[in-house]
């Protein structure tokens, strides 16, 4: 469940809106409407995805190259690091 507003300021939005809101996003504060964002096993309630945290999950899922490694080259030095990391623990 989402930040509980008080009675007052759900009067308001009430006037405002046309609902009886209750619950703003967790993140930016937006007044939550017919349409809310969650994880599942978590209570928080969010405006959007973005809010949710699922902006780089849906980015990842563009066709083409992941952008968090922007060429081969910076690919290959970050599993190399993996690597030493993982012979460096054993
Ligand atoms: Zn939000």
């Amino acid at each position: 469940m989402g930040m509980l507003l008080s009675i007052q300021k759900s009067y308001e939005l009430l006037a405002n809106y046309g609902c009886f809101a209750r619950e703003i996003c967790d993140k930016c504060g937006s007044v939550l409407g017919a349409v809310r964002f969650t994880r599942y096993g978590e209570s928080e309630v969010y405006c959007s995805p973005e809010c949710r945290g699922d902006a780089h999950r849906t980015a990842s899922l563009r066709p083409g190259r992941p952008r968090k490694h922007k060429t081969d080259r910076e690919r290959r030095a970050v599993k190399t690091r993996q690597e030493q990391v993982y012979r460096g623990a054993s």
